[in-house]
């Protein structure tokens, strides 16, 4: 079976030629497959950490454990959310800052050296935990949302749309449509109570009409 091994200091992460079909299509060259793949994975890792619950760090941890420099404690892990999420509202956040400061400060491997059909090439280290979090905030920025619901479980999501308010769940869509609602009869109220009047005005004149 075709595999793509991106080694690291502590984990083995194999992508399997399976999960490059199901996710990706069969025909981009491999290279390619392996770096989308794992812009895909950061996607992931970014919805996580920002909707992550206080009470939640531990199954997050499970899930993340192939990453590197992942925080052992809960509160450095929940430390990080919070930038995320004050990234997500504001990219120019001194957080952005503060992960590149980590991953310098970080003891594990910035660069990696691979091999791919026998040709070396170089790339940064994808599963350095604050790494992966600075190109994901970075490479999303513009698709990064708040849904308006305020009852959202899980307000930070990614918009397909440059106007969408709402993420893609059926409640917070529903929702919408009623804020929607409530919006048009509040700017038109006025003159459609107007136009009521006026009809009630008009039948009884044709009621007299037809008597005579
Ligand atoms: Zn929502």
């Amino acid at each position: 079976m075709l595999c793509l091994l991106f080694l690291s200091v502590n984990g083995i992460v194999i992508l399997t030629q399976k999960v490059f079909k199901m996710t990706l299509g069969k025909n981009a060259p491999l290279e390619r497959l392996g770096l989308r793949y794992l812009a895909a994975l950061r996607r992931e890792l970014l919805l996580d950490l920002a909707n992550l619950p206080d009470d939640r760090c531990a199954p997050f941890r499970r899930r993340y454990r192939a990453l590197l420099g992942l925080p052992d404690s809960d509160a450095r892990l929940l430390r990080y959310r919070d930038q995320l999420r004050h990234l997500w509202v504001n990219i120019h956040d001194a957080s952005l800052a503060r992960w590149v400061e980590d991953v310098h400060e970080s003891r594990e491997r910035v660069w990696l050296l691979g091999y791919l059909r026998g040709a070396p090439y170089v790339n940064p280290n994808y599963f350095l935990f604050p790494l992966a979090l600075s190109f994901g905030a970075t490479e999303l920025t513009a698709k990064m949302a708040v849904c308006a619901n305020p009852k959202c479980p899980e307000p930070y999501f990614l918009k397909n749309r440059g106007t969408q308010r709402f993420c893609d769940r059926r409640a917070c869509l529903a929702y919408g449509q009623r804020q929607h609602k409530l919006r048009w009869w509040q700017k038109h109220e006025a003159e459609q109570l107007k136009a009521k009047k006026a009809k009630k005005r008009k039948k009884p004149r044709r009621r007299r009409e037809r008597r005579a």
